[in-house]
């Protein structure tokens, strides 16, 4: 059913506020799901269930979809259309306040076209999580999804901050005619694939035998302090000597006067294991 239908029936007005543009698309949600690559052992995650659309189709495939929704006002009508299923439990609340570890043992997938004014903010909230998402398949922004994809000379702090875990690549764009009441931008569906390494609390700080992800973001955002100045000059303020600085970009291969958006996740990581963090 069409959702401006389903709303009419309930009285509800779509709120902006809330990044509120649902997908009623069957071809493209058909897709969605695809992409998450799902079986009845897995866990899915949906941020923002909306009216149900996409979580009807996850609970077809997987064996359990917590989905999360903020607007109570929502929560009847999801109660309501998904109540056939017994693998959907709808969780009122905040996803920059849900914690992971609170309903899941392990690994689990995400799958949400989210509320792009937050889109940043939950990417990191659940990369940052413990247990970690394996893959995330999210409907996003066009214009963020070539930001999360992008590749040297054309990095940036978020699309290291993705790539570290895993590889991302657009699966699909969206026009705005996808969605109902109409955005003013256009979309695209991105997946993420994380690395089996951190899956697995503490695995990849084992692996690297050093302090993990949280060296290489102390050097990557440093790097990327000052837009348009050269790396040497940015990563002073690790604090380190110049002559420190010079010696790890060398072992690491990297020209010092090259800028932070041309470099790439690999020679991060050898610049951090070279700096000694
Ligand atoms: N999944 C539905 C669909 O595809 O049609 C709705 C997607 S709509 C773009 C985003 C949904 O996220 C809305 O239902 C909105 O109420 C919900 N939402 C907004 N902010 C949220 C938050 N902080 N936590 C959880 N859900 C939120």
């Amino acid at each position: 059913m069409h959702p401006r239908r389903i709303l009419e029936r309930y009285g509800i007005a779509p709120k902006q506020s809330l990044g509120q543009n649902f997908l009623y698309d069957e071809g493209l949600l058909a897709r969605i799901v695809a992409e998450a690559g799902l079986s009845p052992d897995d866990t899915v995650l949906e941020i923002g269930p909306g009216l149900g659309a996409l979580t009807r189709q996850l609970a077809l495939v997987a064996g359990r979809v917590v989905a999360v929704e903020l607007d109570d006002r929502l929560l009847p009508v999801l109660r309501y259309e998904l109540e056939p299923f017994a693998n959907i439990e709808i969780v009122h609340g905040d996803i920059l306040a849900f914690d992971p570890a609170a309903w899941f043992d392990g690994p689990f997938v995400v799958v949400a076209n989210v509320p792009y004014y937050i889109t940043g903010a939950i990417l990191r909230h659940l990369l940052d999580g413990r247990p970690r998402p394996r893959r995330l398949v999210l409907t996003v922004q066009r214009e963020v999804a070539d930001r999360l994809v992008a590749r040297p000379p054309d990095m940036s702090l978020p699309a290291v901050s993705v790539q570290y875990y895993g590889s991302a690549r657009v699966v699909t764009s969206v026009k705005a005619g996808a969605f109902w009441p109409r955005p003013e931008v256009d979309s695209a569906v991105i997946r993420v694939d994380v690395e089996e390494r951190f899956w697995e609390e503490g695995r990849e700080e084992r692996e690297k035998g050093g302090k993990g992800e949280e060296a290489f973001f102390r050097v990557v955002r440093a790097g990327f302090g000052e837009k348009r100045k050269q790396l040497k000059n940015n990563l002073r303020r690790l604090g380190l000597s110049d002559e420190a600085i010079a010696a790890a970009l060398e072992a690491a291969g990297i020209d010092g006067r090259r800028r932070a958006e041309t470099v790439s996740v690999e020679e991060w990581e050898k610049l951090v294991s070279s700096l000694g963090s």
